[in-house]
Formats: structure tokens, sequence, C-alpha cells
């Protein structure tokens, strides 16, 4: 069976079992201001496996198009790609493991023709400190499938994901592990939150005895190794607890949400290791061989990274994303120029989306009716993005040139990129190539440009408001400072959620959009401007200092805005009252700042809001002064 009939068999089989199938959500989530991409079935049914009623019932199914942007570096391996189609199954509150466990184990054997004996399955091994038992209801049902195809079906313990590698497969073929095999929406047992449904999963996965094990990931293959002997198919997760003060409760309604990615299921069915392979990616590769005149054996990475890239970007185009330099156009872009840059490097020089472009929408057209109704327009804003990149790029060599005599700053990175759009890693391998020196800290001088430049922008945006007043008086430095007190206090009342998604002062006041599902009342108002009024009568000293990016957003935990890129290392304000306390505000921005918070209310005033509104969906305004 190729791809596209295995999709179709997979809604016509949970379809025979009762099922609706339900449209695909949009690749861009609607209301979801938490991420930029749907990256999972599963995600745009999160309020109905919470409780919400859906309007099809309890069966669902549907092939949902995801994109996983994090997953962009580990395209080029054999299993992974940005865009992929997910095929989904849901019980809310209806049938069980008892009926979801077969049902995909009859599909995967009897309808697409895998073989069992190839099938390898994982379980959870359950928590004991948290009275969660093992998952043996599964693995009962998974051992019973298996004898049936006359498979003994050894049971082997794992534990860790690290520890599979010390301890192998021993000859298992159901095997436990506890987190790897435990889904909530707030991870390990240990962080799940009160109110909060959750449960075991059982994945399977497919062994591909033509994939060597690599020891570079660890000392011995098990089904969760990453070399891609194993590769995982799908997971159905059971969600049977809810967590409350007392632990973990079984629900009285339980769900199931099984989610597996197609382009796998159809690498199995025609046995390939390498879903490049499918009919849903390889007529790309088919067509770059053509036009390079390279095989793809030789030139595998560039070709699985091009079809990949061009592959996401083809259907973000359709799903109304534009490139840009933010939010999901600028993941479009980015991928874009990544497959644009691969291209030329295997010497495909000339109208290159124009030639590639058509090759995805066809494969697509036939059962994707929105594929078929904006071919051309998919195609023209494709080319369009051609032809700005080839610009930049021009411009961008000659001006590296020029610009380079005794060797690259980071200076001149920086404008190169800030001028001429010409992406920064293109810079580094330019001069390489031409073997041109890059001095050593240029990603420092780079990243502190960006920082000024970034605050000249807020600067300018604001100079526009207000109608051509430019510059940072001590008023605007006044009103930044309370924003960053004023978001912190937000979370404080609110919770976690909240994230910044806009910001804009001016002399008269501060204006801050968040993420928040509803309006904010005037009690929660209250409280927010207590604490804000509270922090700054306790005269916090406002300092900054630089961090390792990772560690700042990391185990840090730096607020920052919701989309923005941050380079290697970032600026990071913090308002402390004092040494030995964790700071109030501990926030990653460009400045400027007050140097001490009794400066907000020099002249008798305090903070005040004034106005709270709906800014768009998800999305709330606050409005705040100092009076
Ligand atoms: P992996 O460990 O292989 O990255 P995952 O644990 O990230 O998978 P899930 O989030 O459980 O995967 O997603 C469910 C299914 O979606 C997987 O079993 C797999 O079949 C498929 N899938 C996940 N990520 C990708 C990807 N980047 N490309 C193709 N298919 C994917
Ligand atoms: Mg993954």
């Amino acid at each position: 069976m190729i791809a596209q009939e295995i999709r179709k068999a997979y809604l016509d089989f949970f379809m025979e079992r009762g099922h609706k199938v339900i449209p695909r959500a949009l690749l861009m989530p609607y209301n979801d201001p938490t991420t930029l991409f749907t990256g999972s079935g599963m995600q745009p049914l999160i309020p109905y496996l919470l409780g919400e009623p859906h309007q099809d019932g309890t069966r669902l199914v549907d092939s949902q198009t995801c994109l996983r942007a994090q997953d962009i570096d580990e395209v080029g391996d054999n299993r992974h790609t940005t865009f992929f189609e997910m095929l989904g199954n849901w019980s809310l509150g209806d049938y069980f493991k008892a009926e979801q466990i077969p049902w995909f184990f009859e599909f995967l054997t009897d309808k697409i023709g895998l073989d069992p004996e190839r099938i390898f399955v994982t379980c959870c091994s359950g928590f004991s400190a948290y009275n969660v038992p093992k998952d043996s209801e599964s693995a009962d049902i998974w051992a019973k499938l298996f004898k049936a195809k006359g498979l003994d079906a050894k049971q082997v313990e794992i534990g860790s994901e690290a520890n599979g590698y010390e301890v192998g497969e021993q000859g298992g073929r159901i095997f436990f592990y506890d987190e790897k095999n435990w889904w909530s929406r707030n991870g390990a047992p240990k962080d799940v939150k009160n109110g909060e449904p959750c449960g075991p999963d059982t994945e399977m996965f497919y062994l591909f005895p033509s994939v060597q094990h690599d020891t570079k990931w660890g000392k011995y293959c098990h089904p969760n190794c990453d070399c891609g002997r194993y590769i995982e198919l799908g997971n159905s997760v059971f969600m049977e607890y809810l967590k409350t003060d007392k632990g973990f409760e079984k629900l009285p309604a339980k769900n199931v949400d099984y989610g597996g990615g197609l382009e796998r299921i159809a690498a199995a069915a025609i046995d390939s290791p390498d879903v490049f392979k499918i009919s849903l990616l390889w007529p790309i590769i088919e067509k770059l061989q053509k036009l390079s005149g390279k095989s793809y054996d030789n030139h595998t990475n560039a070709m699985r990274v091009i079809a990949d890239h061009l592959r996401g970007a083809t259907f973000l185009a359709v799903d109304g994303v534009v490139p840009s330099n933010k939010e999901q156009g600028y993941v479009m872009r980015r991928l874009l120029r990544r497959a644009m840059r691969y291209a030329f490097e295997l010497g495909i020089e000339q109208n290159f989306l124009e030639q590639i472009v058509p090759v995805i929408t066809d494969m697509y057209h036939q059962d994707f009716p929105e594929v078929a109704s904006k071919r051309q327009e998919v195609i023209d804003i494709l080319v369009k993005e051609e032809k700005v990149f080839r610009q930049t790029l021009r411009a961008g060599v000659r001006e590296l040139s020029k610009l380079s005599q005794d060797g690259l700053t980071g200076e001149e990175i920086f404008k190169l990129y800030d001028t001429y759009g010409f992406p920064v890693e293109l810079s580094i391998e330019e001069a390489f190539k031409q073997e041109i020196e890059v001095s050593e800290n240029w990603r420092m001088a780079f990243d502190t440009k960006m920082a000024e430049q970034r605050e000249r922008s807020q600067t300018a945006s604001k100079g526009a408001f207000k109608g051509g007043l430019g510059g940072q008086t001590l008023q605007h430095k006044k009103y930044h400072t309370a924003t960053h007190l004023m978001y912190q206090a937000l979370r404080d009342v609110l919770g976690d959620h909240v994230i910044q998604r806009g910001s804009n002062i001016t002399e008269e006041r501060l204006r801050f959009d968040f993420s928040h599902p509803e309006k904010v009342t005037p009690q929660q108002l209250e409280q927010v401007e207590a604490i804000v009024n509270e922090q700054i009568n306790k005269d916090l000293q406002v300092t900054w200092a630089e961090y390792p990016t990772k560690e700042a957003t990391g185990k840090l935990g730096a607020l920052g805005q919701f989309g923005d890129r941050y380079g290697d290392t970032v600026k990071v304000y913090k308002m402390i009252a004092d040494r030995a306390q964790k700071p109030f505000s501990f926030e990653i921005c460009g400045g400027p700042h007050v140097d001490h918070t009794l400066q907000l209310i020099e002249d008798g005033k305090h903070f005040k809001i004034i106005k709270e509104e709906s800014s768009s969906a998800g999305i709330r305004r606050i409005k705040a002064v100092l009076q």
C-alpha cells in the first residue's frame, strides 16, 4: 500500500468501528497562543479530552497535518520530518485498552500487512512512590495478541530510557519503561498538578534488522534507542487518572488518545527504514536527482532536508502563512531559505521552487481539496520568496567581500544581516569559503548590536505612536520597569500561562498584551496593582547581567516574550530587594530601565491599572499609569 492508501484505509477502519472523521486543524493553531504550530493530533482536541463534549460524539478519527519546528535538526535522519501527518483516533470516555490495542494491532498486521514478528511494544512500569501500578493490563492484551500470531512475547523491565542502553533488549517483545510511557500535560508524576488528567501509554515500534545499531547512542540497542533500528510507529495514551490532593485517582470516564505518523507506517509498509522512500516524499527526491544530476545515495542529507522543508513550507502556504520575519512566517522563511541553500549546493540554480512545488501539490491535491484550489497562489508565494532570497544573497556576498578586507567582525556580520537580510550562518560559511578570518568573539559583538537594534526599533515604534517623539526619556524607563513588575505580578495572580504577547510604552502610559483565556476580574486587577505597588515600595534594585541563553530560559527561568528568538547569550534584567532573596522579576530584555524602583513614584505617584480589555482571541490587554 502507498501512503495515500494507508491514510484512507486507516480512516475507513475506524469509521467501520463507529468513529466520525473530523477535519484536520490548520497548521497555525487557532486560539492557542502558547504554541506556533499544530504539532500533534491531540493538540486541537485538548478541550474535549478535558471534558468538553465534542459535537461529533465520543469516537473520533482524523489525519492531522503537523509541523514540529523543534525537530528541524533531526531532519536528515531516517525517520524525522518537520512536517508530517499524524493519524489519530480518540475515545472520549468511550472504549478503552481492550478495544484500542487489538484494533491497532489488527490494522497494522491484517490491513497494512506488517510482520507481527517485527512489532515490539512498550508499556508503563508504574510508579510505586505515587501508587500508580504497572500497566500489566495493556501488557496482557499485547501478550494475547502476539500469542494468537504464534509469538511468545517475553516481558522485560527497562526502567529509564538511559538504562535501556545499559541492559539492552534481552530477547523481549514487551518492554516496560517508567516516565517514557507516562503522559500528562505537566510531565512526570511528581510534576502533575491537581485537576490534571494523566495516565500510562503504550508505544508500538517496528524493527528494521537491516539497520545496524550505532554505539554512539549507547552500548546496547533497545526500542527507544535513537539509532533508528526500531522506529516508533505510534502510541496510545490511556487517560485513566486524575491528580487530586489524595494522589492519582481513577477517572470515571477514561479517554484514549492514539497518534501515529502516517509517513512511518507507510515506510514500514514498503519495508523501508527510510521514510523519504514513501509516496509522499520520494517524488520530490526523484525530481531533485533529475534537476541536479546527482544521486540520493551520495547526497542523502541535503535531499532529505530539501524535500522535508519544501513540503512543510508548501503546507504552511496552503494554510495561509507567508514568509516574514516573525512567528510562523519566520519559521517558514527559515525552512525555505535552508532548502534553497542546500539546493544551490547541489548545483540547482534556476527556477528551483517553480519546478519542485508542483510536484508537492500533485501528491496531495486529490486528498486535500484546499491544496488543489490554492495551487497557483502557493506557487506564487514561494517563487516570490525565492526571488527575494536570491537578491539578498547577491547583495550580501558583494558586500561581504567589500567589508571583510581584513577579517570579518561581529559588527560587520550584523550589518550584513541588518541591511541586507543576509543570514548569519551564511556569512560564516561564505567567510570560510573565501578564507576570510572571522573574529573570535563575533557572536558577542553581534548579539550586542542586535540588542541595541531591538531597543532602537522599540523606540522608533514608540516614536511613531507619539507622532515623532523619539528618545528614551526617564518617563519611558519608568514605564518599562513598571511593565516588568506587572508581568510578574500577573503571573503571580493569574498563573504561569501568562506570556507577554506585546508591549507599547509612551510617556503617558504602558500597554501590555498577554495570553489569558478570559477577562481578568476587578479583584484580580486590584491584586496585581497591590503587588506592583508593594514591590515598588520595597525599592528593588534594577540590574542586568548576560547569561548563556539556555541557562537563562532553562534552569534560571527568565521570562521572555512570546515568539522572541535569542542568540547564544542574553541580557537579563533582575529586580531584587536584597541579595539574599530571589529576584522578584527576572526577565530577558534589552533595557533600558530605571536604577531602582522608588524612582517610579518619586513625586508621590503610584501604579494604577486604568483599563483591561480583549486584544484578540486568547489575548488580553492592560493599560496602566503612574499617577
Ligand atoms: P520520536 O521519539 O520518534 O521523535 P515522539 O515521541 O516525538 O517520536 P510523539 O510525540 O509521541 O512522537 O508523536 C506520535 C507519533 O508521531 C510518533 O509515534 C511518530 O510515529 C510520529 N512522529 C513524531 N515526530 C515525528 C517526526 N518528526 N516526523 C515524522 N513522524 C513523527
Ligand atoms: Mg520526537
